[in-house]
């Protein structure tokens, strides 16, 4: 962490929790963010949002979205757009998590273009970028890193890139329990903030938040938020434990 820098603790909920829960779960997380030190943000599922922004209202805590469609209206069914979610109360969106890559086919083009739609309408977009254990293995993650955030974040520019976050998300360490060691993390983060640096300026990469994202839980957290580069976590399953993802934001001191 850097004291330069905002420091955020997010919660992906991924698809968990219904309203009722979702309204019970934030309850029980609110009390936890009161005195933060540092920004805490909830992205839950698309329909729990609003009870979220309610809920969320006055408090500490900032409700984010999972994902947003580039396209500002029209026929694509089954999609959400910047504006739906601005018009929410809602603050973040995190935008091309392996998991959509994975399983939806996203691909650097069509995040590159949501991180645009998401800026436009005012949300902080949350880049998420990561190699797989095939990449690392194989040497070429500092090249794969590298080039979704060219590709990504290609549209961007310098004045906006300070409103962007960006999660370092290895995908061998998504859900597996197994994270990266703090010096792991450390590397690639430093890797992201000097690839940013060569597009945007040293002082624009010195001002964006860099999270690390895979298997942060209430008991390593401390040691990887303690490293220069990383800015904070993005934290799916510990997430969903109100006491876990309390620990979490205490240690982002
Ligand atoms: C995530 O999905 O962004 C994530 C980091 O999940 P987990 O913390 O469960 O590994």
């Amino acid at each position: 962490m850097n004291s330069k820098r905002k420091t955020i603790i997010a919660g992906n909920w991924k698809m968990n929790k219904t309203c009722k829960e979702a309204e019970a779960l934030l309850g029980e997380v609110l009390p936890k963010a009161s005195d933060a030190a540092c920004e805490v943000v909830v992205c839950t599922p698309y329909v729990d949002l609003p009870v979220a922004c309610r809920v969320a209202e006055g408090s500490k805590v900032k409700v984010g979205a999972q994902n947003l469609h580039f396209k500002a209206s029209g026929a694509y069914t089954g999609e959400i757009s910047a504006a739906m979610l601005q018009e929410l109360g809602v603050s973040y969106v995190i935008i091309g998590h392996s998991e959509r890559r994975e399983y939806f086919a996203e691909t650097d083009a069509t995040v590159s273009l949501k991180i645009g739609a998401a800026l436009e309408a005012g949300l902080v977009p949350i880049l998420c970028v990561g190699e797989s254990l095939e990449q690392r293995e194989q040497g070429i993650m500092s090249e794969h890193i590298r080039t979704q955030i060219k590709i990504d974040l290609a549209n961007v520019s310098a004045a906006d890139m300070g409103k962007v976050v960006v999660a370092y998300e290895p995908i061998w360490a998504i859900g597996t329990g197994k994270t990266a060691t703090s010096a792991q993390a450390q590397e690639v983060c430093k890797l992201i903030r000097d690839t940013l640096a060569e597009l945007f300026g040293a002082d624009t990469a010195e001002s964006v938040s860099i999270l690390y994202g895979g298997s942060m839980n209430a008991k390593n957290a401390a040691e990887l938020l303690s490293q220069p580069d990383i800015d904070g976590g993005l934290i799916g399953g510990a997430s969903l434990k109100a006491d876990d993802f309390g620990q979490i934001i205490a240690a982002a001191k």
